[in-house]
């Protein structure tokens, strides 16, 4: 019932089913709100259609999983595809198919075929292995066209053939077959710039969304977003433009999308004209250093009236260590842009329980968000609130040998930003959520059948950890220590993130 009321309310170009078999549900293990914001699953959407596979699109929210288009249940499908951007939706992963009725293991399961891809599974499949029988390291573009035609040629053969077959595609990962895989990457000019879809709610809802770039050159050490989409691939202005003019959303808003959006070199040149052409518009968070009066005047002109800016840490010296590049003038300067032009509300982002990290340079944060505040409301800005997201290391970055903080040192950290910080609010800090987070991203494939033995056994994590026989405080890898994902050749070599995670080690003393 939902499901039919969201696809008559739903904007954009919309997209053809394709006819042939094996047919897919492709399933978001989120909500829709969630799902429909990412522009890497509305791609893989249009793109599996456009292959001719009918592709419907599916959302798990709790229960049984149905189909958008057709409600039929995900079980009947011949392939359940699964995007899975964050580490955190591992679990309802693996709960969307035990309460579809589909088995979870991949090892006692002949069909429905699982497929997983995006930003988690690309990163470190290890701890996703169990479960999925190919995953697509690759980018979806780069793979799925060399991809489809083998499952469609293979469909009826035995799941062992299949299998063998798709292990041979680039950028493909069949756990138990492959050995070496090549993380593949799509020239972004053979694709639209532009969602098939403008989703009725979330972050960007009601909105089409632009991804301006992929990938970005900056470096900041923790960043994931930033190293394993390289190399760094920008849509030009026109191209943009073109892919708006005439595109049909019930209330002609854009949301630009992309790692690195503020640093896209017309990205001033595409707001003023989005601007005059009637759009409004809407962006992800922005590096302080490229809020320039003159892109912050086109964003307010375009009805933006929140600036998201993220200084990550609060001394210099911590900026160096994640190599975030962002003085304390630059972070000032922004906040006073930003209220002088109109900007409303200013939303910071920071981390805690950094590398290298001390109790000082978090009450040093807490005196910076109040400089900024008070910088910014004296040009006329008003409310301001600040996320704090425990660190978390992300495969194939520099800071992939770096420790996690623990459970008690995150709250303590927690505790002493709020003792210091007034007038300013602070969002729920996740930190029980970021520790599984961590484990998945770091993790091999034992982390997979803690969870499920969790989810499925209905073992407690302590439970779960003990039977795969594996210590969750035993994470941290030493430089020499194989990573499990090392069987990924990404665009960026070992020896280089190596070299950098020593440099941020450097950085991180006080004569550095
Ligand atoms: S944090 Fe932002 S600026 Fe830094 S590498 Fe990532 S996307 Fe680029």
């Amino acid at each position: 019932m939902r499901g039919r009321l969201l696809l008559r309310e739903e904007g954009g170009r919309g997209v053809a089913l394709g006819t042939s078999r094996p047919s897919v549900a492709l399933v978001y293990p989120n909500t829709y709100e969630v799902g429909m914001a990412n522009f890497g699953f509305q791609q893989v959407f249009r793109l599996l259609n456009e292959l001719g596979l009918r592709t419907e699109r599916a959302f798990y929210e709790g229960g049984p999983v149905t189909s958008l288009e057709s409600g039929l249940p995900v079980a009947s499908f011949d392939m359940v595809a699964f995007s899975l951007p964050f580490e955190g939706d591992l679990p309802n992963l693996v709960s969307a198919l035990r309460e579809s009725g589909i088995e979870p293991l991949s090892s006692l399961r002949d069909r429905p075929l699982v497929m997983v891809g995006g930003m988690c599974a690309l990163m470190n499949p290890c701890p996703i292995s169990p479960f999925a029988d190919i995953v697509v390291v690759g980018e979806a573009e780069a793979v799925l066209p060399a991809l489809v035609p083998v499952l469609r040629e293979m469909w009826w053969r035995p799941k062992e053939k299949l299998l063998e077959a798709a292990s041979h595609v680039r950028g493909v990962y069949v756990p138990g077959m492959s050995s070496g895989v090549e993380r593949v990457w799509a020239n972004l000019d053979d694709f639209e710039p532009v969602s098939p879809i403008v989703p009725q709610d979330g972050a960007f809802g009601r909105m089409v969304l632009a991804e301006v770039g992929r990938g970005c050159g900056r470096g900041c050490r923790f960043c994931a977003a930033g190293f394993v989409y390289r190399p760094v691939r920008t849509r030009s202005a026109g191209e943009i433009l073109d892919a708006l003019d005439g595109y049909p959303t019930p209330t002609k808003r854009v949301g630009l999308v992309g790692a690195a959006v503020s640093d896209h070199p017309e990205l001033e040149e595409i707001c003023r004209k989005l601007v005059e052409r009637g759009w409004k518009l809407a962006t992800s968070s922005f590096r302080a250093d490229m809020a320039s009066s003159g892109l912050v005047e086109a964003l307010v002109r375009g009805g933006v009236r929140t600036l998201t800016l993220a200084p990550e840490a609060g001394t210099e010296r911590l900026r160096r260590v994640i190599r975030k590049g962002l003085s304390e003038e630059d972070l000032l300067r922004a906040s006073r842009t930003a209220g002088r032009k109109g900007i409303k509300r200013l939303k910071l982002y920071a981390m805690i329980g950094l590398p290298s990290e001390g109790e000082e340079d978090v009450r040093a944060l807490a005196e910076l968000v109040r400089e900024m505040a008070l910088e910014f409301r004296s040009e006329g800005g008003r409310e301001v609130g600040l996320t704090v997201q425990p660190f978390v290391p992300k495969p194939a970055t520099p800071f992939q040998w770096a420790p996690m903080a623990d459970e008690r040192t995150l709250k303590g950290r927690v505790r002493i930003l709020k003792e210091h910080l007034s007038g300013v609010s602070i969002g729920r800090v996740e930190v029980r959520g970021a520790l599984l987070q961590g484990l998945v991203s770091l993790g091999d494939r034992r982390v997979g059948m803690a969870v499920y033995h969790h989810v499925v056994e209905g073992l407690s994590w302590r439970e779960a950890w003990r039977k795969v026989g594996w210590d969750p405080a035993s994470l941290h890898r030493e430089r020499e220590d194989p990573l499990p994902w090392d069987f990924i050749r990404h665009t960026t070599d070992g020896d280089f993130l190596r070299k950098e995670w020593e440099e941020s080690l450097i950085g991180g003393r006080d004569d550095g």
